[in-house]
């Protein structure tokens, strides 16, 4: 079995689903077989990869999920497309124990013909977060680089933790990435050092830059890596692709 990586932050707008679609694509162009889940009623890592949300969500209805992925235009990459709607979230969000459980055991059962998944969860610690936290190996935690950076990230370690609890040996800290980095800021030098001084290892060596072809890449439904092959924020979601593949 791969490994299911959960991008969480409850904190809104720090780069997870920018980071679930740039790493998804990078991981699927280095030749490995790539489920982006979008659990988010958003629905961005959706029509980030231009394509479409669902009436209704393939989790709530326990569709099986090869019918119910859908191709990308990246060879190794499918979707697993989010719904708007608010009947779904709320069967998602209000699942009890019991439900989370058979959410992860219908989800991982069959995850065994993928190297990796990714999950992009919404910016909350609810239920619907800590459902893909119990399914997942691992918790990547972007952070931006802005004064509030810190703050509410001991929250969101409790309930890692707590999820750790119940479902030992499973779920493992992989890593904190620091995104939307502006060297020039003072700011950002202070949080990273804040951070890596705090996380030490579990901070990715790499960081994602603010760049602008970051933010436009998805409205023309594609990942940086395709929309500006030269740009910064290309480069770096490679090498943090590389980083990730380090813990094979
Ligand atoms: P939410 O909590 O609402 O789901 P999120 O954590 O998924 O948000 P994103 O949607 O990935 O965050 O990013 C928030 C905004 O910042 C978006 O407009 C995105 O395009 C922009 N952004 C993300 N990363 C970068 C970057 N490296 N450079 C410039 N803009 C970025
Ligand atoms: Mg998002």
């Amino acid at each position: 079995m791969g490994r299911i990586l959960c991008i969480a932050n409850q904190k809104g707008g720090v780069g997870k689903t920018t980071t679930s679609i740039n790493l998804a694509a990078n991981l699927s162009r280095a030749g490995k077989r790539t489920l982006l889940i979008d659990l988010d009623p958003q629905c961005n890592a959706t029509s980030g990869l231009g394509q479409k949300p669902t009436p209704r969500h393939s989790l709530v209805q326990r569709t099986p999920l090869h019918e119910a992925v859908v191709p990308t235009t990246y060879e190794n990459l499918s979707l697993l497309p989010g719904s708007r709607s608010f009947q779904d979230v709320d069967a998602l969000a209000k699942s009890d124990d019991s439900q989370a459980e058979a959410i992860r055991v219908h989800l991982t059962n069959e995850l065994a013909g993928y190297d990796y998944v990714l999950i992009d969860s919404p910016p909350s610690l609810g239920q619907l977060t800590q459902t893909a936290l119990a399914a997942s190996t691992e918790v990547l935690i972007p952070i931006q680089c802005e004064y509030f950076a810190m703050e509410g990230l001991t929250q969101m370690i409790n309930v890692i933790r707590a999820v750790m609890k119940r479902h030992p040996g499973r779920l493992e800290f992989g890593g904190i990435l620091l995104t939307m980095y502006d060297p020039q800021l003072e700011l950002t030098r202070e949080v990273d050092s804040e951070v890596r001084d705090f996380f030490g290892e579990v901070v990715f060596d790499t960081v994602i830059p603010r760049d602008v072809a970051v933010a436009e890449a998805p409205s023309h439904g594609q990942a940086v890596i395709d929309y500006a092959p030269r740009a910064r924020g290309t480069r770096a979601y490679m090498e943090l692709c590389l980083e990730v593949m380090e813990h094979e």
